[in-house]
């Protein structure tokens, strides 16, 4: 098996390099699509972001030629009043398409000592016409026409400090100008305070730009006019306005991202200043990271399943090709054991036979010249029963590697005296031992009663015995046998001869296996502790062997007394 597995090696090795190329790949391409498509989104985005930012500068240029076009409206009429004035602004098409724009409306310019002038003639049109919130002052700046009509009237816009600054700048430029944030009063009485700004411009009736008339104002809410900016992106991002250079909370003019939406991430910003006022815009995309985080992950599963129907094919395609050259090792293994079988098995019934012939022939020659001599007939007979019984005992060994090969081996367990059964197998094999080698068997004082085989077991032990008296040179064998306290009956037979070479220790149980000794020199099919170990290992027991090559061998069988079958 194992040598079967090594040409296959590198085909393997080739497999999990695919395999982890398939891995990494895939993992790259991933990485790869992620980042490209988080540069691509934040490069769109950029782009948008930037569309987002020329629309409030071109939203506020709009504004700016309405204002302008007011303007134009003052300085041609002159005179004018709230009538026309506000059919003025009812004309002004399409008004409410400037979304964000709260109205339109113009604030006088009074100085001190025509503030008794301009109250009387205010209060020709409204009658109840007065300055709000009223001090002394050097000069005002009350709203005297306001479309739509809220109580703003009067409302002087000098007394509020935000708003006298953005008029301050508004009279420098003398052209339009934006207010930084303010909040818009919308009634007398109470302040309602919504955030937004103002967009300015001063109106002078002389070339000089030296004669105030007063100052046109177009009043906006941050939330509607961010929000008309936001519809056409808001598929895209969320953002946050702050009134300033830098993100501060206490700049934040508008926002309309969600605390839920809390997650994401900023990834562009953008800094933009309106005649003269900073703005600074975060912009927050949306769902970005999800959406190309799951394509991405698609693709690297993708790459991953690929990679593992590449991995399946290949594992089967080596698994064939290996099973296919285990198939065809084992077959040329199995023709050689049988060629090898064969020559062995002849030989070895050829030697009995030879001799069986050869006596036969003798036998006949003696008859022939009537010269019978009884001992000699004696020990002809006693040589073919020799060779009958070594060539039964062959063909025994024979039947039963047979057997065990088809799973035929069955045994026949029985309850029976060990110690009497193996004084039994020396006995009948008494002819075969010598005064040197006739065994000595030590045993315990208590009779072992054991349940096995004993047929089987008997052939154990007298293999065994064959081989001790086979390889054991002519030296003492002993045989032993102990009970173990757990129930296991170990017998044990030593001989002093040729030992066993280590590199055979395990090997000796396989069949045909002779640990290098020829048939020439001591015959034998290699069957013998083959059978051996298969009878032992049925009953449930073990085999081993302690040798030292050139001192002599020693055979242990451990066995329970009654095995489980
Ligand atoms: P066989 O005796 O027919 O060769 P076995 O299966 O009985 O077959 O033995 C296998 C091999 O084990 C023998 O060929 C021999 O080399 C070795 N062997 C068995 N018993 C002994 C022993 N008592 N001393 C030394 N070698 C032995």
């Amino acid at each position: 098996m194992e040598q079967g597995n090594k040409p296959w090696l590198k085909f393997k090795i080739l497999k999990w390099g695919l395999a982890c190329l398939g891995l990494i790949l895939s993992t790259f391409l991933a990485i790869n699509y992620y980042q490209n498509e988080k540069q691509r989104f934040k490069s769109n985005l950029n782009l948008k972001a930037e569309r987002a930012v020329a629309k409030i500068d071109s939203n506020l240029r709009i504004y700016e030629t309405l204002i302008t076009q007011t303007l134009a409206f003052f300085v041609t009429i002159k005179k004018v009043d709230s009538y026309y004035f506000n059919s003025y602004y009812q004309n002004l098409k399409n008004i409410s398409r400037f979304y964000g724009i709260q109205g339109m409306g113009f604030t006088k310019y009074v100085k001190k000592n025509e503030l008794k002038e301009f109250l009387a003639e205010a209060r020709k049109e409204f009658p109840h016409y007065e300055i709000w919130p009223f001090s002394d002052k050097d000069e005002y700046f009350p709203v005297l026409y306001l479309q739509p009509l809220v109580d703003a009237i009067g409302f002087d816009q000098s007394s509020e400090e935000k708003r006298k600054q953005a008029f301050k700048s508004a009279l420098k430029s003398k052209d339009t100008t934006i207010s930084g944030k303010i909040n818009f009063v919308q009634e007398k009485d109470v302040s309602y305070k919504s955030p937004g700004f103002l967009l300015l411009r001063p109106v002078y009736f002389d070339q000089e730009k030296k004669d105030l008339s007063g100052i046109i104002f177009a009043p906006f809410l941050y939330q509607e006019f961010f929000e008309n900016i936001w519809e056409d992106f808001s598929d895209n991002f969320y953002f946050k306005v702050y009134e300033g250079p830098e993100a501060e909370d206490k700049f934040l003019i508008y926002s309309n991202k969600k605390s839920k939406d809390k997650g994401n991430e900023i990834i562009i910003n953008k800094n933009i200043k309106i005649y003269g006022v900073d703005f600074h815009i975060d912009f927050y995309p949306k769902d970005i990271n999800r959406n190309i985080f799951q394509t991405a992950t698609l693709i690297f599963l993708l790459g991953l399943s690929c990679t593992l129907i590449v991995l399946k094919i290949l594992t089967d395609t080596i698994r064939r090709a290996e099973l296919s050259s285990i198939n065809e090792t084992y077959l040329k293994e199995s023709l050689r054991a049988r060629d090898e079988f064969i020559s062995l098995a002849s030989h070895e019934l050829k030697t009995p036979l030879t001799s069986l012939k050869l006596r036969a022939q003798l036998s006949a020659r003696k008859l022939k010249h009537e010269n019978i001599d009884p001992k000699m007939i004696k020990d002809f007979a006693t040589e073919i029963v020799k060779q009958v019984d070594r060539l039964e005992r062959l063909v025994n060994d024979i039947l039963d590697f047979s057997r065990i090969r088809t799973g035929n081996l069955s045994l026949q367990p029985q309850r029976y005296n060990l110690s009497s059964s193996i004084d039994e197998i020396i006995n009948r094999m008494s002819s075969q031992f010598n005064e040197i080698n006739y065994p000595s068997f030590l045993k315990p004082v208590t009779e072992i009663y054991v349940h096995w085989d004993k047929l089987r077991i008997e052939q154990v032990m007298t293999n065994l015995l064959t081989n001790a008296i086979k390889y054991g040179k002519n030296s003492p064998i002993k045989i032993e046998m102990e009970e173990k306290k757990n129930g296991d009956v170990v017998i044990s037979v030593h001989d002093q001869g040729m030992g066993i070479d280590p590199r055979f220790k395990e090997t000796i149980f396989n069949r045909f296996e002779r640990a290098g000794i020829s048939p020439n020199e001591i015959s034998g099919l290699g069957l013998g502790l083959y059978i051996t170990y298969q009878i032992v290992t049925s009953h449930k027991g073990k085999i081993w062997v302690d040798s030292e090559l050139g001192k002599g061998s020693a055979f242990h069988i451990k066995i329970p007394k009654n095995p489980r079958f």
